[in-house]
């Protein structure tokens, strides 16, 4: 795995490249706008938004494209 470029799934132990982009938000610590990004393959996506979810977190689940392609994400 050289190419630093390609985004990695941020679920524990997991290598593969991914394909979501979970926007989050911890009202405790961020301002409401504030997006925090986790990254996830398929495999992962559901885990990480259940993960996200129950505590009130989970903003968006996009595509890692349609991330990219939204003006000034972050
Ligand atoms: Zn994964």
């Amino acid at each position: 795995m050289s190419d630093e470029t390609t985004p990695i799934c941020s679920a524990k132990g997991c290598r593969t490249a991914a394909v979501w982009v979970l926007a989050w938000n911890n009202p405790k610590l961020h301002t409401p706008e504030r997006r925090k990004t986790w990254l996830a393959c398929d495999e992962h996506r559901e885990h990480l938004s259940q993960f996200l979810g129950v505590r009130g977190f989970l903003k968006d689940v996009v595509t890692l494209a349609e991330w990219e392609s939204r003006p000034s994400a972050e």
